[in-house]
Order: structure tokens, then C-alpha cells, then sequence
């Protein structure tokens, strides 16, 4: 947490309404409108603008090197869904530093998928990495999984796991739980991970199922939707960071709103528009066809082509 009283104009009781309305440090300061702070503080337009501009100043806002970002990405690994398929389409598994959006209608297969990447994760044969970083991932891996829908099911998870031989109860050990009643918990349990990692926790796979489910049902109506679209776009920074900083996976899912409208294009769209979508690296719509199959399509992704596959999900969980 930022000493928020190295702001200018900002003295002890203002630093404590910032922090109440949760900018709790500059970055959020930094990327906040006036409108918010002046509200969050009761400070004029002029005074929100200079601590907007002094917060910009303070956070390290730095151009890297472009090699620097090549000796980044040389640390990407990847964590299989499952499927072969589903990996191939997504150019080797769940890509770490990055944050990977399923998307599709209810019972589609997002919260299987979700559940599929925890179990996983404590599965070495389904973590792509090379000999040294491998070691490290797997050293202790944890997951957090932050529930919006109250859909997380360990007894499920315990079935997966013993599908592929390990033991249900110690992968249980290994995934945190978070239930986020509203928005405001589910964007604070998603700031809270840093402080987990700063702990100690080797944590490698972060999950928000669903993603858009509590900003939809609290920002209803259009004269809402700006603050939503802003509240969300503050979340899906902190996630990204997440995904870059601790070289995470970030999966997470999106309800999709059917568009009567629609004349061209899909009659279905993915929650929270252009936010989300500019947010996250991957997208995957998911649609269930016969039995137990699924259709997958990954679109928009900025260097892999839009492509399609199925695969299954059954009482093993996801795969081919
Ligand atoms: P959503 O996209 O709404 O999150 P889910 O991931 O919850 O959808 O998918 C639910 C579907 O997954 C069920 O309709 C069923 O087809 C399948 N499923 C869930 N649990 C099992 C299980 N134990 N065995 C077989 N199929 C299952
Ligand atoms: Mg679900």
C-alpha cells in the first residue's frame, strides 16, 4: 500500500476516504477519472486533477526495453486444459501471463474448464515449461479461485483429480477459495493475490468465474454503464497485472447477452465489451453440441488466427 499523504493536498483524513473507496495506491490513482476521486474525496475538480497528475508522476510508468520484453516472454509456460484440441487452438495450453476469457451460454462448460485448470496445475505432465522454470511452478503451486456464482464444487474437483490418478483431497489443499458476494469483494480478493505471492505463496493460476456476473446484476441500465465499464476496466488491470508480474495464469469467464439486434455478426456477445475484450489475450467461445461434446472458438487473439475445435467434457472432466 502507497503512502497516499505524498500526494499533494492529500493529508491524513483524505489519504483514509481514497483508501475507503479503494484506491489504495497510486496506479489506481493514477488511471481514476476526476469525477471518482471528487466524489470519494468531496475535494474540487481542480484539486482531484493535481493528485491525478502527481499519482501519475509516482508510479513507475517506465518504457522497458523491448530485449527486456523478449527476456520476459522467454518465461512464459503454459497449463494444459485437458484437450489437445483445446490447446492447440490456444497455441500450446493456458499461455501464462495472460488472461485467458471463456466465454458462452449457460452450461457451456466455464466453470468445468475453470475446475479442469486447478486440478491440472498439480499435474506435471500438464505443465509446459522448460527444465528449470518447470521446477519452480512446481514447487508447492497453488490456486486461487475466486467464486462469484457459487459454483465451485470440490467434490467435483476430487473426481477430476482421481480421473487422472492423483489425490482429490491434496489438490483440494492446494486451491483457494474465495465466494465473492459483489463486485466490490470480487475486486478486492483479485488485489488481495499480491499479497498472497508476497508471502510466499507459489501462486500460478488465478481464476475469476464469472468475471461479469456481479458488475451486471449492480450496474443495471444504461446510465450505469460508464461506471461499469469503469469499475471493470480497473479489475482487468489488476488481473493483467497479476498475469505479467508473478508470470500467472489468469483464466476467466464471461456470460454472453443475446443480441436481438444483431442483423450481422454473432447473435451472441460476450458481457462487458470492448473492457474485457481489449483486456484479455485469448478469447474462447464455448457452445455445447450433442451429448457431451463442445465446440470451441478462439477469436481476437492478437497473433494466433481465429480457429475452432471440440472437445468433451464427461465425469473425468475436460479432454478430447
Ligand atoms: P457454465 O458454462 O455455465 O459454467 P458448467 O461448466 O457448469 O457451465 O457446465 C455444466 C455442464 O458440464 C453440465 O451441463 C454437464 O454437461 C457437464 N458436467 C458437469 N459436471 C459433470 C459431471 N460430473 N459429469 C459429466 N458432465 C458434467
Ligand atoms: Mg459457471
Amino acid at each position: 500500500m502507497d503512502d497516499l499523504t505524498k500526494l499533494p493536498g492529500v493529508g491524513p483524513s483524505t489519504a483514509e476516504k481514497l483508501k475507503e473507496a479503494g484506491f489504495t495506491d497510486f496506479m489506481k490513482i493514477a488511471t481514476a477519472s476526476i469525477g471518482e476521486l471528487c466524489e470519494a474525496t468531496g475535494l474540487g475538480e481542480k484539486a482531484a486533477a493535481k493528485i491525478i497528475e502527481a499519482a501519475r508522476e509516482l508510479c513507475d510508468l517506465g518504457f522497458k526495453d523491448a530485449l527486456e520484453i523478449l527476456e520476459q516472454r522467454k518465461n512464459l509456460w503454459w497449463l494444459s486444459t485437458g484437450s489437445k484440441n483445446l490447446d492447440s487452438i490456444l497455441g500450446g495450453g493456458l499461455e501464462s501471463q495472460s488472461v485467458i476469457e471463456f466465454a458462452g451460454p449457460y452450461g457451456s462448460g466455464k466453470t468445468q474448464i475453470a475446475h479442469q485448470a486447478c486440478v491440472n496445475l498439480q499435474c506435471p505432465e500438464r505443465i509446459i515449461a522448460d527444465e528449470k522454470l518447470k521446477e519452480e511452478i512446481l514447487d508447492n503451486p497453488k490456486a486461487v479461485y475466486i467464486d462469484t456464482e457459487g459454483t465451485f464444487r470440490p467434490e467435483r474437483i476430487i473426481e477430476m483429480a482421481e480421473a487422472i490418478g492423483l489425490d482429490g483431497k491434496e489438490v483440494l489443499k492446494n486451491i483457494k477459495v474465495a465466494r465473492a458476494y459483489n463486485s466490490d469483494m470480487q475486486m478486492l480478493y483479485a488485489e488481495k493475490v499480491e499479497e498472497l505471492i508476497q508471502k510466499g505463496e507459489n501462486i500460478r493460476l488465478v481464476i475469476v468465474d464469472s468475471l461479469t456476473s456481479t458488475f451486471r446484476t449492480e450496474y443495471t441500465g444504461r446510465g450505469k454503464l460508464a461506471e461499469r465499464q469503469q469499475k471493470l476496466g480497473r479489475h482487468m488491470a489488476t488481473l493483467n497485472k497479476l498475469a505479467d508480474l508473478y508470470n500467472c495464469v489468469v483464466l476467466v469467464t464471461n456470460q454472453v447477452a443475446a443480441r436481438p439486434d444483431a442483423i450481422f455478426g454473432p447473435a451472441e456477445q460476450a458481457i462487458g465489451g470492448h473492457i474485457v475484450g481489449h483486456a484479455a489475450t485469448f478469447r474462447v467461445f464455448l457452445k455445447k453440441t450433442k451429448g457431451d461434446k463442445r465446440l470451441a472458438r478462439l477469436y481476437d487473439s492478437p497473433y494466433l488466427p481465429d480457429a475452432e475445435t471440440t472437445f468433451r467434457i464427461t465425469e473425468k472432466g475436460v479432454h478430447d
